[in-house]
């Protein structure tokens, strides 16, 4: 990156305090340039630049695993699974794809345009923008970045100054493996990321939490920017009294404490009956100790908090309530241990804001009527759980709420299926990704007709002076279809 700031490594910029208006200028321009030059169209630079992504992960596959740690106290397993596995599969899936993905569509006609050639073109939007959060610190950057890649775009990549050392990875090692015309990376917090918003992007994707993306899509207004907006928010689970509640526990409890509850899609409280409360909790009693040991803050298979910052607001909600299984904190390591919070009311800042850590209120409702009604009342959210022996249940709680995703029995074990859509709905964001949804987000997708400039006399019938003759053949030639691919060009 050129410009007028402090050089941090090769392409990357922080921009000093004193620094000119707009430090990120020239690196716009060369990514538009690149853009305009139709270098990024080519499938094989698109192939390229997939192939130097998967060389990416392969060759730093240990400094990746280290500096997750380093963050997060990601264990390796997570890290490896959620972050590298899951990147690694959407760049297999995007080379495999990408001729297809890429191809003209040919759509079908209506007899009036029979003899012409409608398709759908699949343009890149030009130079794009993805801005991700700290908790997946790597997927939430290169899932985006795969496609659009493959979409054929320009991206700048602005990581989360929190993950420290991911950001310095993102900066000083992914670049080695990318095209430094095409792609850039911008670092900073919400001053630099402001400053950078007042540039012109085609495109703009944002993960991370609602109040900023109000934010962004505000400053995305001002250039008529479409952007895509994959936000947060609070995932209700429903636990029905028909269930194993040993099985529920086992799968909640991984769910919620994986990345110590650090996940936007974890099972963020649980709504049931008092009866199975009381049923659950020595079930999640018995899964905490099985997954982590008597005294979790010893395992190494739960992460810990990002900053001072969350740890402070998460012992804040520990007091939320009574704390029936953990409670117990560690500011030296920033350490929570997993809890699960019993006599939670609906007012308490528990229920209030998005917890995002490993805690895990109930909520006493008495039927699945009052769990429902109780979701609907809120905003809708990202993920939507429900368990139950009864599969009638369900699919009652599926069909009479509203949600970017839903598990039943299950997790977000749908993050990992690369053929299913995801993302956010009202509050919890706006579009979706993953597998070839990327692809389509990051493109524009153009309908194309071609025509022949002889053949005048078809045409003759749309012309003035009309009749009601010609009216009534033009009525029928556009709503009947002859169903064969016929065309002239
Ligand atoms: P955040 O909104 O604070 O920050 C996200 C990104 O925005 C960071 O890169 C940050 O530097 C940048 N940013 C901060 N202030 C900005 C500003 N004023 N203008 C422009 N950019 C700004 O979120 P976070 O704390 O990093 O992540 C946690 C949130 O993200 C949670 O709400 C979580 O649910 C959500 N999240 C959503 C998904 C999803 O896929 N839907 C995935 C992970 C996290």
């Amino acid at each position: 990156m050129s410009g007028k700031g402090k050089k941090s490594s090769g392409q990357q910029l922080k921009p000093e305090p004193e620094a000119q208006t707009n430090p990120y200028a020239d690196t716009l321009k060369r990514l538009r340039d690149a853009f305009n030059s139709g270098r990024t169209q080519p499938a094989e630079f698109r192939v390229s630049q997939l192939r130097g992504l998967s060389r990416f992960l392969k060759e730093n596959r240990k400094l990746l695993l280290d500096t997750l740690a380093q963050d997060l106290n990601k264990p390796t397993f997570e890290a490896d699974i959620s972050e590298i596995v899951l990147c690694e599969s959407e760049i297999r899936l995007a080379l495999k794809n990408l001729d297809a993905w890429m191809k003209d569509e040919r759509v079908e006609k209506n007899l009036a345009t029979q003899l012409d050639s409608a398709f759908i073109r699949k343009e890149p939007y030009g130079v794009t923008l993805i801005i991700a959060p700290w908790n997946y610190p790597l997927n939430l950057l290169l899932v985006p970045l795969v496609g659009a890649v493959a979409a054929g775009n320009c991206v700048v990549l602005k990581p989360s100054e929190m993950s420290k050392g991911m950001e310095k990875v993102i900066a000083e090692v992914l670049p080695q493996y990318l095209d430094k015309n095409c792609f850039a990376t911008v670092l900073g917090g919400p001053e630099e990321a402001t400053i950078l918003l007042k540039n012109k992007f085609d495109y703009i994707f944002f993960t991370g939490s609602p109040r900023v993306g109000q934010i962004v899509m505000a400053a995305a207004s001002k250039y008529l920017t479409p952007l895509t907006l994959e936000l947060g928010g609070k995932n209700p689970c429903y636990v029905d009294d028909n269930c194993d509640p040993q099985n529920v526990a086992n799968r909640v409890a991984w769910f919620r404490f994986f990345n110590a509850g650090q996940t936007c899609v974890a099972p963020d409280y649980i709504l049931c009956s008092r009866e199975t409360q009381e049923k659950l909790l020595p079930a999640l009693q018995r899964a905490v100790t099985q997954f982590y040991g008597k005294d979790p803050q010893s395992s190494p298979d739960l992460a810990r908090i990002i900053n001072n910052k969350h740890f402070h607001r998460l012992c804040g909600l520990l007091g939320n309530g009574r704390a029936a299984i953990g409670g117990q904190s560690d500011e030296q390591e920033r350490y929570i241990a997993p809890t699960v919070l019993v006599d939670v009311k609906e007012t308490d800042p528990v229920m209030q804001e998005e917890i995002f850590g490993p805690i895990l209120p109930i909520l006493n409702v008495q039927s699945v009527e009052e769990a429902i009604a109780f979701i609907r009342k809120r905003e809708k959210p990202l993920a939507l759980y429900a368990f139950s022996n009864d599969s009638k249940v369900v699919n009652k709680v599926l069909d009479e709420t509203s949600s970017g995703s839903f598990g039943g029995n299950n997790g977000f074990m749908f993050m990992t299926i690369t053929s299913m859509p995801f993302g956010g709905i009202g509050h919890s964001g706006m579009g979706q990704y993953h597998g070839k949804f990327t692809f389509d987000t990051f493109s524009h997708l153009r309908g194309c007709i071609l025509c022949s400039p002889r053949l005048e006399i078809i045409n003759k019938i749309r012309y003035p002076p009309y009749s009601p003759g010609r009216q009534r053949l033009l009525v029928w030639l556009l709503e009947h279809k002859l169903g064969l691919p016929c065309s002239i060009l």
